[in-house]
């Protein structure tokens, strides 16, 4: 389902954008906070304007704890050099939108171990605002302050673990996807393995929602488990559904999306000639390989082109300035014919063709030897 969105922040130029499903949150978060939590763990002995106040602040440090787990995210990933789209709060949290994925494993997982550190490094500071005040002497607020303190730290540690769980599409599960990526090299498997540990926490976070609804008769943890567990089963579902899917649908018998190799090994257009060889080539031994964005081709980057350029110029020379720019030889509908392909590769220079699905997005790859 999707609702309406807006813009509330801008931080590090990143667009901090907010789902209307997020609005309820907020509200249930500062009434649970202000009538329930706060006034329990102080004996009741502040006002209910002055429980409001308090739970008011407490709700917002939540959320910019959120917000910081999601940063961590975005800003490991500006280091390397992912393009960021925003970030998205919604009703289960943050999401941090990312234009491409990272070229090599060790990328992948540091953007996928940077959001739980950030949170527990955010915990460990308010920690230490608990230590400090602990060590103040008393005053009128002290015991409320000190809830919201420990409240917070234990909050962000959650936030921490929870995420580290090994399954897509949490944070461990995209740091687990990168370490069997870097062990096997092959990410397809390592993607659906880590997307099978997903179904499976999934399925475990809500038994163990109904066990404890049932056993213990805590309802509202209880079901807020089930929820979530049905929430990260239909993502780890829905995502492996649409993608096998999607290639499936392309892979007609007679079209070139049968004999395609996909997904298609990218490099993205703002990586210098030293990048792409550490992070690409050394994984992927071919001899072309296409420059994309956001699913969109720029253009075909070839070896032989590359050797031409001296070896001094290598760390600022960018791939784009070598690549052969876009242009209709370098590509190919995935519903185009054999022959057509075959027509289309004996005449192209690099002797490779970027496949494109009919909205212009780059679905594979397909060279004269996938043809024989
Ligand atoms: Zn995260």
């Amino acid at each position: 389902m999707r609702f309406r969105t807006f813009q509330i922040a801008r931080l590090f130029g990143i667009p901090i954008i907010v789902d209307l499903t997020w609005l309820p949150v907020v509200a249930l978060h500062v009434w649970l906070a202000s009538s329930v939590y706060l006034p329990r763990q102080t004996g009741y002995t502040f006002t209910t304007l002055e429980y409001y106040v308090f739970g008011v602040i407490m709700s917002a440090l939540l959320f910019a704890s959120i917000v910081a787990h999601e940063l961590a995210h975005a800003l490991a990933a500006r280091l390397e050099r992912v393009q960021i789209i925003d970030i998205q709060l919604h009703v289960f949290g943050g999401w941090t939108r990312l234009a491409g994925e990272p070229s090599t494993p060790l990328g992948e997982f540091r953007i996928a171990v940077a959001g739980p550190s950030g949170s527990f490094v955010v915990g460990l500071g308010f920690f230490i605002c608990l230590a400090l005040i602990e060590w103040l002497p008393y005053f009128e607020f002290k015991p409320m302050i000190e809830r919201i303190f420990v409240y917070l730290f234990i909050g962000n540690l959650v936030l921490a673990m929870f995420n580290l769980l090994p399954g897509l599409p949490l944070d461990g599960g995209r740091a687990l996807r990168a370490w069997l990526w870097h062990r096997s090299g092959d990410i397809g498997q390592a993607t659906k393995t880590s997307k099978r540990m997903g179904i499976a926490i999934a399925y475990m976070l809500s038994s163990f929602g109904l066990f404890s609804a049932a056993w213990w008769g805590d309802y509202l943890s209880g079901a807020w488990l089930v929820v979530v567990g049905f929430f990260l089963y239909n993502v780890a579902r829905a995502n492996e559904r649409q993608q096998v899917a999607r290639v499936a649908s392309l892979r007609v018998p007679g079209t070139i999306g049968e004999l395609m190799s996909a997904p298609a090994v990218g490099v993205p257009p703002d990586v210098t000639i030293d990048d792409f060889i550490e992070r690409v080539l050394s994984s992927h031994r071919h001899t072309t390989f296409p420059v994309m964005r956001d699913g969109r081709l720029h253009g075909i980057v070839s070896l032989g082109r590359l050797r031409e350029v001296p070896k001094e110029a290598w760390s600022r020379t960018l791939i784009r300035e070598v690549m052969e720019p876009v242009n209709d030889t370098l590509f190919i509908s995935s519903r185009a014919s054999v022959p057509n392909a075959v027509h289309k590769l004996s005449k192209s220079a690099i002797g490779h063709l970027a496949v494109v699905d009919n909205e212009g997005l780059v679905v594979g790859y397909v060279s004269q030897a996938d043809l024989h």
